[in-house]
């Protein structure tokens, strides 16, 4: 035998031995498809709520999506749903946007990601970006809304230490708000009902109820008192998990200049408001002052995970190694993020969540009318906007489910309300057919 057919022979086995094991691969899958073998139940991979391989986290509607486009989204068996929740005010551009598709493959050809050990090119362009177009000078770039306020509130606790060294550091929130799930963020959240079973929560926070100034002031005083020094607030210039409660200007003029008498930080949660959510870039404009910095999560990469603490000078403290996050703003995120930012001017989208906020308002304007017992009320701005639901006759979770034969996917908010954030793209026609849905829901209801 020649040393050719040798080799021959010995690709040949080899070959061979790959394609079984290759096999053997394919039967592993199968097992994991297998009744599982801890409990006996059967448990298919993806197959959530029940799939027992995932934590019992989320209490999900029991629905799966295979494809999205635009404003639309198809479950498995090819029924089409109007998503009027954009995965929770997040898909600004809607689902596979041409535009985003396209950048992201480039990017993901190009680099994904490296770490903030080496400079970072579209996270430099994204800060200059996002700092051009906001109050703002300073950018740190994270991964999802609560590390965004998990930085903020560390930012908050130096911003004290280092103007009232050795007083107890005060942070302020409001009553019903929601900034997150890490304990800091869960902690400055003004609803019990998130922090129970994970008390005690961290130290140092006191809550004022929204909207109301005294409330506020009396805080201050107290605190002034007590030889405490509030060293930051926290707050969201519209509440949307706490039931879509827009914040008021006059309130607002207020908890400014306290901030500004009592050297303390003002930063705004912009998690849901910003990236154009309100009909303005930013939900601070609504308001007609600026704070001192604002984080950013949800709409800013389109369906991509990215969030952000933004600063002014005065609250650009941070000194390398007092903050880091290994993923936060890598070159794909970052990518994402311009996409959107880039979108939004190109296609003139703020103009799109005025208008269609408008439609949306005047046409549950019309509902309330026609259906004064169910609905309580109406409140919002641009395309985050709340019905308020009668829970003396139903609650907003019934009508997300009853939504579900309708083909349209519904979020609720705390207070018994029906939040709609639905992707800034969405047309005039497609908020017709949103308000025609909600009107055949309500009739049969
Ligand atoms: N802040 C606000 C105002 C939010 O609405 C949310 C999420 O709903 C968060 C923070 C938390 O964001 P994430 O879920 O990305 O951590």
């Amino acid at each position: 035998m020649t040393t050719e057919c040798i080799v021959n022979k010995m690709i040949f086995v080899i070959i061979k031995k790959f394609t079984k094991f290759f096999k053997s691969l394919g039967s592993v899958v199968e097992l994991v498809d297998a009744p599982h073998s801890k409990c006996g139940t059967f448990g298919y991979v993806g197959s959530s709520p029940t799939a027992p391989t995932l934590m019992n986290t989320y209490s999900r509607f029991d629905i799966t999506f295979k494809k999205g486009k635009g404003c639309w989204l198809w479950d498995k068996a090819g029924k089409k749903y109007l998503d009027a929740v954009a995965g929770i005010a997040t898909c600004s551009l809607g689902h596979s946007d041409r535009v985003l598709r396209r950048r992201l493959s480039i990017q993901l050809k190009k680099i994904q990601h490296i770490s903030n050990l080496y400079n970072i090119e579209e996270q430099e362009q994204l800060g200059r970006t996002l700092t051009n177009i906001s109050c703002a000078e300073s950018v740190f770039f994270c991964n999802s809304g609560a590390e965004a306020n998990e930085s903020a509130i560390k930012l908050i606790k130096k911003y004290g230490n280092i103007n009232n060294p050795g007083k107890d550091s005060i942070i302020l929130a409001a009553e019903s708000s929601f900034h997150g799930r890490t304990l800091a963020a869960l902690s400055a959240t003004g609803q019990p009902k998130y922090q129970e079973g994970f008390q005690p929560m961290i130290k140092g926070f006191k809550f004022f109820k929204f909207n109301n100034f005294d409330s506020v002031k009396k805080l201050f005083e107290e605190c002034e008192n007590n030889d405490q020094k509030i060293s930051g607030v926290l707050v969201e210039p519209i509440q949307g998990e706490g039931g879509v409660i827009p914040g008021s200007a006059i309130f607002f003029k207020s908890l400014r200049e306290i901030c500004n008498k009592y050297n303390a930080l003002l930063i705004f949660d912009e998690v849901q408001s910003g990236v154009g959510r309100t009909g303005k870039m930013w939900g601070y404009e609504n308001l007609g002052i600026e704070p001192d910095g604002f984080t950013l999560a949800k709409g800013l990469g389109g369906g991509h995970a990215i969030g952000a603490l933004l600063v002014k000078e005065k609250a650009n403290i941070f000194s390398p190694g007092d903050h880091a996050s290994t993923f936060g703003g890598n070159p794909f995120a970052c990518k994402a993020a311009l996409t959107v930012l880039e979108e939004i001017k190109k296609r003139n989208l703020l103009n799109n969540v005025y208008l269609r906020g408008q439609q949306l308002s005047e046409g549950f304007e019309k509902l309330s009318k026609k259906f004064p017992n169910i609905i309580r009320g109406k409140r919002g701005l641009g395309l985050i906007q709340g019905l308020v639901i009668n829970d003396d006759y139903t609650d907003a979770k019934k009508i997300t489910i009853k939504a579900f034969d309708k083909g349209l996917l519904l979020v609720p908010a705390g207070g018994n309300v029906i939040r709609i954030v639905p992707p800034l793209i969405i047309s005039r026609r497609e908020i017709n057919t949103l308000l025609n849905k909600l009107n055949s829901i309500f009739e049969e209801i």
